[in-house]
């Protein structure tokens, strides 16, 4: 389908059905069409409305894949690759309909070269089961989002995370990648080496192209070394404002750390509230340091002076494993920060949903931009990077709270673009981000189409 058909709102439903019966005769109980099932690939975890795809397929090899891909080419039918669907742009959705190909079969982890700090994946591995396959290795993969994603879904969305302060962000982390095309045949974008100047970089262009320019069959990712030792830390600071001054001279200072992340007063009462935990309310960082036992001590100590020069409370810190991460301990120190998606709803129980928006960087330092005094957003930051979320709590029967709640989102994301940020650090476009992409990339746009058409 081309993408005036598409914008055009084309639903191809003649097509639709013959690549049902086509497919159908290959994959037999491999292709569903049951309704809870396609609405299950269509979630959008925010207000946006669920398009459900015609069906979902479970490829097993890339040779399927290019089956499907070829088939639905053939009939003018969308195909939208699905991972873990833990996107919160609305990624998923199938708007003219068409077959979600569901990546959760092809969830090997193809191979592991230890002493070139790389692995080849099939799209379906989740961050978390890669993490466990490499726990003998000594090595680890750092991209964390939050969710339990794909690969795929990550290398798609150019995802990144708490840590990516240290570790950078897909972008920095891919390889290489497999990938069938629209017209069905399958390329590699670089070989494994380190570094190549071989040409256009067809991996970057792959990496954030949200199912695109084409379905990925297989990701090579760099690899880390589990460090010695990690300690955690939090630390309450009078307003956001100090909490911020204090992540910029821990930066600056070029201390290494590893994640430091921003939760406002709002977020941190929400946390308390769930988590019947009892830090103080108010602006709070908690951060991350990798390295050896005496770094990880330097590193601390070295942040604890930077906090109290910044007006900032005690800052406690510990290297103790069962002290520092996990959701669901109450004495855990970074309780707070990890379950903040799902906490943040209990701050005011009579909303039915959240919505997650990537803020932009707010060049050159992260800074809030305050809500209307009827919503209620708090606020979670990966404020190493300058890039924060705001939570907009509204209630999606309400078309007045979602009104009220797109017009803040748009002087968000004008206000970022006029400081020279971007209107989304991650998480992608989407359809949610939509509008902002021409406001962003101008003339940018015109290209990313020319390149689309050619794919
Ligand atoms: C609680 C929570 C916290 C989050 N925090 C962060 C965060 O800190 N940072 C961040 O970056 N994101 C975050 N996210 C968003 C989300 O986890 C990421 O966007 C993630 O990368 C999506 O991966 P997925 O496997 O769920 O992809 P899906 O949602 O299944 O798909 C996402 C997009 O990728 C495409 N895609 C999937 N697989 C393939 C494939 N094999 N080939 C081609 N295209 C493909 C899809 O078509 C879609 O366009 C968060 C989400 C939640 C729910």
């Amino acid at each position: 389908m081309g993408l005036s058909d598409v914008e055009a709102g084309f639903r191809n439903a003649a097509g639709i059905e013959t690549v049902i019966g086509v497919l159908r005769q290959r994959f037999g109980d491999r292709l569903q069409t049951g309704e809870a099932l396609r609405a299950q690939h269509a979630h959008t975890t925010t207000y946006l409305p669920a398009q459900s795809p015609d069906a979902v397929a479970f490829p097993e090899s890339a040779d399927e894949i290019k089956m499907i891909v070829r088939a639905c080419a053939a009939h003018k039918v969308p195909v939208i690759p699905f991972g873990a669907g833990s996107s919160l742009e609305g990624h998923v959705n199938a708007p003219h309909g068409g077959i979600s190909i569901d990546m959760a079969r092809m969830n090997r982890v193809l191979e592991v070269n230890a002493e070139d700090l790389d692995c080849t994946v099939e799209p379906g591995v989740t961050r978390e089961q890669l993490n466990s396959d490499l726990r003998d290795t000594g090595l680890f993969f750092p991209i964390d989002p939050g969710a339990n994603a794909s690969i795929g879904g990550m290398t798609a969305t150019r995802a990144s995370g708490t840590n990516a302060v240290r570790y950078g962000t897909m972008r920095d982390n891919v390889i290489a990648v497999t990938a069938v095309t629209a017209s069905g045949e399958e390329i590699r974008t670089a070989r494994r080496a380190r570094k190549s100047s071989a040409g256009y970089d067809l991996t970057r262009l792959f990496v954030g192209s949200e199912g695109t320019l084409g379905v990925l069959t297989s990701v090579t990712l760099r690899l880390q070394g589990i460090p010695q030792a990690i300690s955690g830390g939090v630390c309450p600071f009078p307003s956001v404002e100090a909490a911020c001054n204090a992540v910029i001279m821990t930066i600056q200072m070029g201390i290494p750390v590893a994640r430091i992340e921003l939760l406002d007063a709002l977020q941190m009462k929400a946390c308390n509230a769930y988590s019947g935990l009892s830090y103080p309310e108010s602006p709070t960082l908690f951060l991350e340091f990798h390295g050896t036992d005496a770094g990880v001590a330097e590193q601390a100590g070295l942040f604890s002076e930077i906090a109290s020069e910044c007006g900032g409370g005690e800052f406690q810190w510990t290297a103790e494993a069962e002290h520092r991460t996990g959701c669901g301990k109450p004495d855990t120190m970074h309780t707070g920060r990890h379950c903040s998606f799902v906490r943040a709803p209990r701050v005011s129980p009579q909303m039915s949903a959240c919505r997650f928006r990537g803020l932009p960087n707010a060049s050159p330092r992260p800074r809030p931009i305050s809500s209307p005094p009827d919503l209620i957003a708090p606020i979670v930051g990966h404020a190493g990077d300058g890039n924060f979320h705001v939570l907009v709590l509204i209630d999606t029967g309400d078309p007045a709270e979602i009104a009220a709640a797109e017009d803040f989102v748009g002087r968000l994301n004008e206000r970022a673009l006029a400081m020279d940020g971007t209107c989304t650090g991650e998480h992608g476009i989407g359809q949610g981000k939509r509008p902002y992409l021409s406001l962003e990339m101008g003339e940018g746009v015109a290209v990313m189409r020319q390149i689309k058409q050619g794919a």
